[in-house]
């Protein structure tokens, strides 16, 4: 049967990599991971719990708290739930080879323009349009973030925090 997470495991042979196997849990919280991957170029992996899979982004530049910084976000392959916990070696010579480390994680909140609370659905259908608030409760990232997919792009997303009290503004550095 086709799931969500063909893709995922495709590219994953566990009989060599710890990873945990792709299967769909049900809609379960609504958790949050970003995943420091020294991979052959150093990214962060952002993972929000949405209809029983992580829906997923490699952040280059990792995310910021800071509003100035609009960061890529290249979507990537729906990740199993059970990816959340997940910190380890991923062996030479396959998919992701290098060190995962989690980086932050807590929980996150689908909200609309009002700032009111949404399903995980409408999370869903607000993903499909190319647009998606949250907020995040992390112990590095915190408060209001959006997702904006670029026009015309499949892929290439925008990871961008919101001014709120949460928001850290860089003043210039000397
Ligand atoms: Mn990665």
């Amino acid at each position: 049967m086709t799931t969500a997470l063909t893709t995922y495991n495709s590219k994953r042979d566990f009989t060599a990599t710890p990873e945990p196997k792709g299967k769909k849990s049900g809609d379960a919280a609504f958790r949050f991971v970003v995943q420091r991957h020294d991979a052959s170029r150093l990214h962060y992996d952002f993972r929000l719990e949405l209809g029983g899979v992580l829906k997923s982004w490699a952040v280059p530049k990792g995310p910021s708290m800071n509003p100035a910084d609009k960061r890529l976000a290249v979507m990537v392959e729906d990740h199993p739930v059970g990816y959340i916990d997940f910190e380890g070696e991923i062996p030479k010579g396959h998919y992701g080879a290098g060190t995962v480390q989690i980086w932050d994680k807590g929980k996150f909140f689908p909200i609309n323009e009002k700032l009111e609370k949404i399903s995980g659905r409408q999370a869903l259908a607000a993903l499909k349009k190319g647009e998606l608030k949250i907020i995040l409760q992390g112990d590095k990232l915190a408060g209001e973030f959006v997702l904006v997919r670029f026009k015309n792009d499949g892929k290439n997303w925008l990871l961008i925090k919101h001014n709120d009290e949460y928001a850290v503004r860089k003043k210039y550095e000397l």
